[in-house]
């Protein structure tokens, strides 16, 4: 009981501490790599994310995420605060919801989706619903991706059934890298060039795994928030975590956090 209020007291605090310092703090010239899942459990709607994002562009461009993956692959650094954004698990309510959003900016997103959740019967998307995502979202259809990709948005790969890699073998893990890969490109007809594994800590993906991940893909991205842009190669970028119910001050907070280029490992 007493653990529970101070871990309350903790939260609040830190709730209180970000809202009270976020507003003078600067946000430094950088590029980060934003990433969601949803607008959120509660009742909150894409008019709170607009009014949160256009708050947020006064001080902070918006690009498209080639755009910032072509300024990582060219080593090229910008002069001003940069976002780009993405979403992992294929959740209809990007398409249908944050998308929108985002072009009204005049940008776009990439959404890291999985095949055997897009194709789910409805016990399947049920069991991704209860084990694997914790949340009861839909998935987007192919015939929707298909229209958010001809409007200008981005899908990568988050493997075929959202497994944690480091759990399984390597021919299982293969398929789900590989094999995810091949059937979005089938899909939709496009070239699948980014790739973010499911959980998207270090201890979620092994070193080898990630090595087949860079042979494949252009670009891999974890859910690791840390003042490196890279992860272990030049080729895995970190990314920093929001969702789209998500407060202005906690938005501006993180991303005033400064990166450096170092490698971590
Ligand atoms: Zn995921």
């Amino acid at each position: 009981m007493i653990s529970k209020y101070k871990n309350f007291l903790r939260r609040n605090i830190k709730k209180s501490y970000i809202s009270l310092i976020s507003p003078f703090k600067n946000i430094p010239s950088q590029l980060s790599f934003l990433y969601g899942h949803h607008l959120g459990e509660d009742s909150v709607r894409s008019e709170y994310l607009y009014d949160n994002l256009k708050r947020l562009n006064k001080n902070v461009a918006f690009i498209s995420f080639e755009e910032a993956c072509e300024i990582v692959l060219s080593n090229n650094r910008v002069n001003h605060p940069v976002v780009c954004f993405s979403f992992d698990d294929g959740f209809e309510e990007v398409v249908e919801e944050i998308a929108p959003v985002l072009r009204e900016f005049k940008t776009n997103c990439c959404i890291f989706v999985n095949p055997g959740f897009v194709n789910g019967s409805d016990n399947e998307i049920a069991e991704f619903q209860s084990s694997r995502f914790h949340v009861k979202k839909y998935p987007a259809s192919w015939r929707q991706l298909k229209k958010f990709c001809e409007k200008g948005g981005v899908v990568g790969s988050h493997t075929n059934n959202h497994f944690r890699l480091s759990e399984l073998g390597y021919e299982q893990a293969s398929h789900e890298i590989i094999d995810s890969k091949l059937l979005i490109e089938k899909q939709l007809d496009i070239s699948c060039r980014y790739f973010a594994w499911p959980y998207g800590t270090a201890q979620d993906i092994s070193d080898r795994q990630l090595a087949l991940v860079n042979e494949h893909y252009e670009l891999a991205f974890s859910a690791i928030r840390d003042s490196s842009v890279f992860y272990n190669s030049e080729r895995t970028i970190n990314r920093d975590h929001f969702e789209g119910n998500w407060s202005y001050d906690f938005l501006r907070y993180f991303l005033s956090q400064p990166k450096s280029r170092r490698i971590l490992k």
